[in-house]
């Protein structure tokens, strides 16, 4: 069955603070709102103001507390300028999602140099510069929650994706690195590495051939996830439920993942 609602209490996250990078679109905006609907008060940042002053209406309307702000995650200063603006309206910054990235799916020879390091510098550098941009002005003080948004596929090899299967192994490590320097802190750090999710423009960015073997019928559970699921997996992390785990990349798939042989068995 698809996610439906939630396992945790409307205010478990009440008086919270949290950044979601990409807020304003796909997986971002549902992870934001999620967030939300739990009690938290929200930021969501990225580079189109647009979608930003769309999606905080959207959320606003829906009675949660968001505010936005303009930047591009490669840039230090900017993202310096996010944490600083949180903490001078809200005081507190609890929980960092990163989540925002890029992907245009392409075979190496036509991937260009600038290509591969936009991706690489949005992807990984991007979550390097949010993490310590939070962790520098509030997490190292208060602890709090870092989640990576990762990707399924960079422990294996994968066709059109050379550049972001480079920059996602990265992410986990980073994570895995970040969650071992931090935990004394207070910090857990872990990631979610969504499968293809339906309705997502990371998906849509495949062709036909690639969303096939991305989900619908050929996961062990036979259906395409949803934001929902990959928010719900987010909720989890940084929840109490969730205390004792950091360091880890949580795939959220339908099992994709580990499902070497990809043989379906008729249901006895
Ligand atoms: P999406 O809608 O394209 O979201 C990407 C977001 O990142 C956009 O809001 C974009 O906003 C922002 N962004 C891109 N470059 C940025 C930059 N330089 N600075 C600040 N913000 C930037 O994609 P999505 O499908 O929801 O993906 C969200 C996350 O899930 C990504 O980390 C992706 O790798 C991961 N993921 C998705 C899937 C899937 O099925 N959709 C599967 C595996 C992993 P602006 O353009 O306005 O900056």
């Amino acid at each position: 069955m698809p996610a439906q609602g939630s396992a945790f209490r409307d205010d478990v996250f009440e008086g919270r603070v949290a950044l979601v990078t990409g807020g304003a679109t796909g997986l971002g905006k549902e992870i934001a709102r999620a967030l939300g609907q739990h009690g938290a008060r929200l930021c969501i940042a990225s580079r189109k103001q647009e979608n930003l002053e769309a999606a905080c209406r959207e959320l606003q309307s829906e009675d949660l507390d968001c505010m936005w702000v303009t930047c591009d995650i490669r840039e230090p200063d900017q993202v310096e300028r996010v944490v600083s603006e949180i903490l001078d309206r809200h005081g507190r910054l609890d929980i960092v999602v990163n989540n925002a990235a890029g992907n245009f799916p392409a075979p190496i020879s036509r991937i260009s140099y600038n290509g591969f390091k936009a991706i690489v510098d949005i992807d990984l550098r991007g979550t390097y510069n949010v993490t310590k941009a939070a962790f520098e002005a509030y997490l190292k003080q208060h602890g709090g929650h870092i989640v990576n948004i990762s990707a399924p596929f960079q422990n294996l090899g994968v066709s059109l994706q050379a550049h972001v299967t480079a920059a996602k192994a990265g992410v986990d490590a980073l994570t895995r690195s970040c969650a071992v320097e931090f935990g004394p802190y207070g910090i857990r750090v872990n990631a979610v590495a969504p499968g293809g999710m339906e309705d997502t423009e990371g998906l849509a960015r495949f062709s036909e051939a690639t969303k096939e073997t991305g989900g619908g019928g050929t996961n062990p559970l036979g259906y395409l996830g949803t934001k929902r699921d990959v928010a719900n997996a987010v909720l989890f992390l940084v929840s109490d439920a969730a205390s004792y785990v950091t360091g880890q990349v949580f795939a959220v798939d339908g099992g994709a993942g580990i499902d070497m042989m990809k043989m379906r068995l008729p249901r006895e």
